[in-house]
């Protein structure tokens, strides 16, 4: 059994996960009510409300029907991600192997979510020659990447964003029509009532061939556009605005996608990220895989946003080959990643 622990940002999650039967408990805890009338994540308010809400969520774990369950290994998140949030979840889980004596595993948190799409997967299908070479998009509210994972599971970035990400950029225009953060789940409700041809909202990108994103001239096209219009008119044409501004971000990424897939024989497409709640551009890329005969795994709603048991997959998928052990020390190097997403181990194994 692995305990996975995530703590990158403003989740706190624990997860257990059982090569053989799946995630088997996962306790997470949302932060978001916290952070929502400022507007964004403010850090140190983070740090302070995992300090308090960890303990309890271990207490709760170590005390219910898990309380005798063998903990073999503990992935922690180790990175990207606010470094006193992580530090919390890394101290615990330094502790916990400690106390445990089992090894502890570092997890680079956006491997977490490029293996989420795989989740659902029972382990006899989990065949990775028919899954890999795979291209994945990774979109959230601070991370908008298009990557390929090659036969050795190695993860290559494509695309990246050059300014906001996919989910800032929703939050932003959300903000912009009055809606409170993270405005993007609540700007879809009003979009699907709207016509999302009715406003003309900027795709960034011209060439085809160009690999990364660009949202930050969607964000300052919506404000133009709510500058030239009275409140009666917004008010009144609210749920086309709405519409056509996420069409815009979803246009961009499924059109990015359909350029990439057909470069290469990919096996598999998967989605995941914060943004692959938003039901628009599940269909929308489902839509493209179908047009390109290639297999649509998206992360399962409620492995979208932050938690501890992709860290917990992930740490499951890697034990083959990626897991270097480096004399006990902490060695993963930050550098290193966005441009290949590695994992490291540290601790002993
Ligand atoms: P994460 O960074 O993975 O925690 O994801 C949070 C981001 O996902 C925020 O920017 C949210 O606005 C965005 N998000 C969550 N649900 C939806 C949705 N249904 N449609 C669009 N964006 C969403
Ligand atoms: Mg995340």
């Amino acid at each position: 059994m692995i305990l996975g622990i995530e703590s990158s940002c403003d989740e706190s999650a624990i997860a257990l996960y059982h090569p053989l039967h799946g995630v088997v408990g996962e306790w997470v805890h949302s932060q978001i009510q916290q952070h929502s009338q400022y507007g964004g994540v403010v850090p140190d308010l983070a740090v302070r409300q995992h300090l308090e809400n960890f303990f309890p969520m271990l207490d709760l774990f170590r005390s219910g029907s898990f309380s005798s369950c063998e903990i073999s290994e503990i992935a922690v998140t180790c990175g990207p991600g606010l470094i006193g949030c992580l530090g919390v979840g890394l101290s615990i889980g330094k502790t916990l192997g400690e106390l445990w004596r089992v090894p502890v595993y570092g997890v680079n948190h956006l491997r977490g979510h490029a293996f989420s799409p795989f989740m659902k997967l029972s382990s006899s299908d989990l065949n990775w020659d028919q899954l890999l070479p795979h291209l994945g998009l990774l979109v959230s509210g601070g991370n908008t990447l298009l990557f390929e994972m090659n036969r050795r599971k190695e993860i290559q970035v494509i695309g990246r964003t050059m300014d906001d990400a996919a989910g800032e950029a929703l939050d932003k225009g959300a903000k912009l029509l009055g809606i409170p953060y993270p405005g993007g789940a609540e700007l879809e409700k009003f979009a699907i009532q709207g016509d999302s041809t009715a406003f003309k909202f900027p795709r960034a990108f011209k060439s085809k061939e160009e690999k990364d994103f660009s949202f930050s001239g969607l964000k300052t096209s919506l404000l133009y556009q709510l500058q030239k219009m009275s409140s009666e008119e917004i008010q009144g044409r609210y749920c086309d605005l709405c519409a056509s501004y996420q069409e815009a971000a979803v246009d961009q990424l499924s059109k990015k996608c359909r350029h990439f897939l057909s470069k290469k024989p990919y096996r598999s497409f998967g989605l995941s990220g914060g943004v692959a709640n938003n039901q628009a551009l599940r269909d929308r890329l489902q839509g493209v895989c179908s047009d390109q005969a290639v297999s649509f795994y998206k992360a399962e709603k409620k492995y979208t946003g932050d938690n501890a048991a992709m860290i917990a997959f992930a740490a499951f998928l890697d034990r083959d080959g990626l897991w270097s052990n480096e004399n006990g020390q902490l060695s993963f190097n930050p550098s290193l990643m966005l441009d290949s997403l590695p994992i490291r181990s540290y601790g002993k194994e």
